[in-house]
């Protein structure tokens, strides 16, 4: 028997609710307004009265209507077909344009339920599993998608059939197992998991021990952000988050990417549909698209549906993970986020804490950054997720409550400054400042060792320590004047400007200097360390400016000229006359 209920009281989205029998907190249930059925989830029960969020506009709503509760939570609908496909928070597909405007009380179906899908089994009678292990799999464009015992089984299980290769629907039984009871239970290529709720069902999560290759220099090499690692970028509006983030999806060496746009501009998401579709995935020369889902939300949808989106996101990397694949989530911003969720706690009047946001705010972004990771499969196999999430501070204040409390929950910092962006000096991230906690895992250094080259952390942060020198040496210069500071200033300064010209910035819009790859970043960053390792002598500070410059201008040739071609080779040859 489902518990029902009444509504009597609407505050925007926030609905209260007379129930008649038990519900729980996060419980989804539907309120029946003039013959529209709107979906909402509980968020605070107290004796019989119900809060719940609605999850559109409660226009028409009124008091007295009716209330159904489904005694489950928001869920997600997991199954092979995920893969370029574009929801919205509740998992509506919006494969078509059309569908971005949804009517009230419209929900589309996540999975095509009649295409089929070539099955391969993976078990066999007898075999003894449990939740999470591998029945089968199917090509999901070129991805191998494991068909796994559901996540919510308890215990272990006895294969007791596997269909046999061959072609099938979604929803075809493909296993049946008996539980310790004795009991067959029927599984198919779906299952059902709430977003809320991590996804287990793995051995053990370790310490990342490798990294993630992005392409992006600021990263890669500056400040690199582990396989299964967070990281998070914030930057005041315009600064290029979003550019920064579609820059990490196109060439992140992932083989999952799920993308959470939520609530930033609506032609923003526009452009993602459009793009994204065209982009050709540099690993593989397909569509990118095939191996990306998207989830989106703009500011004009409900802020109750943008809270779930990015679970709806991090649920799906999960899911993919448990398959032994390697997903980045990227999630774009996660500001909007914590607003829904200030917006809903001064609906119910709960007790503030900074800037109104709820008390539990950084509990909240914690506990969502901690379902990253890498993970041990039961069968020995690893798969991760890598977190990426973009924090919009209003004003680009630093100290507000959604930075500072992502700051404790992410270990890499991408801080993109405004006077960066302002000298077009992209990514703007800004070098100092930002930091990755991987350079001290021990692990980590090891795999850059072996991976890049021996001591490379070390060659890092000399070129850290260039910027900060060249940092010092131009407030000097800018406060006794060029002539009023010792040459060595000046080519401190010019050393610096090097390593941000060359390494720091990068072209996101260049087909050549968008993509680096790591072999290609650990020769830049050799042939920078070996000019700045140089002593130079000149004349005036001119000379120097001049041919600093003059430097500065190959080496961007450089950049933008294919690593293999002729012309690379060219400049690499007449940088190193310059500086013979
Ligand atoms: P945000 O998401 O922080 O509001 P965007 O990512 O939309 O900012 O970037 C704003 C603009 O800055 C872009 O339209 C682009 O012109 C410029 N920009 C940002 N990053 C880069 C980059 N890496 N290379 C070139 N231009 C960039
Ligand atoms: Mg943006």
């Amino acid at each position: 028997m489902k518990t029902k209920g009444i509504v009597t009281g609407i505050v925007s989205n926030l609905v209260t609710v007379k129930v008649d029998g038990p519900v729980a907190e996060n419980e989804i249930c539907y309120i029946t307004a003039q013959g529209v059925r709107l979906m909402a989830e509980v968020i605070k029960v107290n004796g019989e009265n119900a809060s719940v969020q609605v999850f559109e506009s409660t226009r028409g709503l009124k008091g007295g209507d009716a209330v159904e509760f489904e005694g489950r939570m928001l869920e997600v609908e997991l199954g092979p077909g995920l893969l370029s496909s574009v929801y919205d928070g509740l998992q509506n597909n919006l494969a078509t344009m059309e569908n971005v405007f949804l009517q009230r009380g419209e929900y589309t179906a996540p999975l095509d339920h009649k295409k089929l899908w070539a099955f391969t089994p993976l078990a066999k009678p007898g075999d003894k599993v449990e939740a999470a292990d591998w029945l089968g799999e199917v090509k999901e464009g070129w991805l191998p998608h494991k068909i796994m015992v559901p996540f919510s089984f308890k215990g272990t299980y006895t294969v007791k059939s596997v269909k046999e290769a061959g072609e099938y629907t979604i929803d075809t039984v493909m296993a049946v197992l008996t539980n310790e009871d004795g009991e067959d239970v029927k599984v198919t290529m779906t299952q059902r998991w709430p977003v809320k709720v991590a996804i287990k069902g793995y051995k053990e999560k370790p310490r990342p021990s490798r990294i993630m290759e992005t392409g992006v220099r600021v990263i890669d090499t500056m400040n690199p952000i582990a396989e299964g690692g967070t990281g998070f970028i914030p930057g005041p509006f315009g600064c290029g988050k979003t550019v920064l983030q579609h820059a990490i999806a196109k060439q992140g060496d992932a083989d999952v990417i799920v993308m959470a746009a939520c609530g930033e501009r609506a032609n923003e998401v526009v452009e993602i549909f459009t793009e994204f579709p065209e982009l050709i995935d540099p690993h593989t020369g397909r569509h990118l698209m095939e191996r990306t889902t998207i989830i989106c939300n703009t500011s004009n949808m409900p802020v109750a549906a943008r809270e779930a989106s990015v679970y709806t996101a991090m649920t799906l990397c999960e899911y993919y993970r448990a398959m032994g694949l390697k997903c980045l989530l990227l999630a774009d911003s996660t500001s909007r986020w914590a607003q829904a969720l200030r917006e809903m706690s001064n609906r119910m009047e709960e007790l503030p804490g900074a800037d109104a946001f709820p008390v539990d705010l950084s509990a909240i972004i914690s506990s969502f950054y901690a379902r990253a990771g890498m993970v041990v499969l039961n069968n020995g196999q690893t798969g991760a997720v890598t977190f990426i999430g973009t924090v919009s501070p209003a004003g680009g204040n630093l100290k507000e409550p959604v930075t500072e409390s992502t700051k404790k929950a992410a270990r890499c910092f991408y801080a993109l400054e405004q006077n960066r962006a302002d000298q077009k000096r992209y990514p703007a991230v800004g070098p100092l400042d930002s930091y990755s906690k991987y350079l001290d895992y021990p692990e980590i250094r090891d795999f850059l060792d072996e991976t890049i080259e021996k001591g490379w952390v070390d060659k890092v942060l000399v070129a850290k320590n260039i910027i900060r020198r060249g940092k010092e040496a131009s407030e000097q210069i800018n406060i006794l004047g060029d002539d009023g500071v010792p040459m060595s200033y000046h080519v401190a300064f010019w050393k610096s400007e090097l390593v941000d010209f060359v390494i720091l910035q990068q072209d996101a819009f260049d087909a050549i200097d968008a993509l680096c790859p790591l072999e290609r970043q650990r020769f830049m960053l050799d042939l920078i360390l070996e000019i700045c390792n140089k002593e130079y002598e000149f004349e005036d500070f001119e000379k120097c400016r001049d041919f600093f410059k003059r430097l500065i201008n190959e080496l961007r040739q450089m950049n933008y000229s294919a690593y293999e071609s002729d012309q690379f080779w060219a400049y690499n040859e007449s940088v190193k006359k310059m500086i013979a």
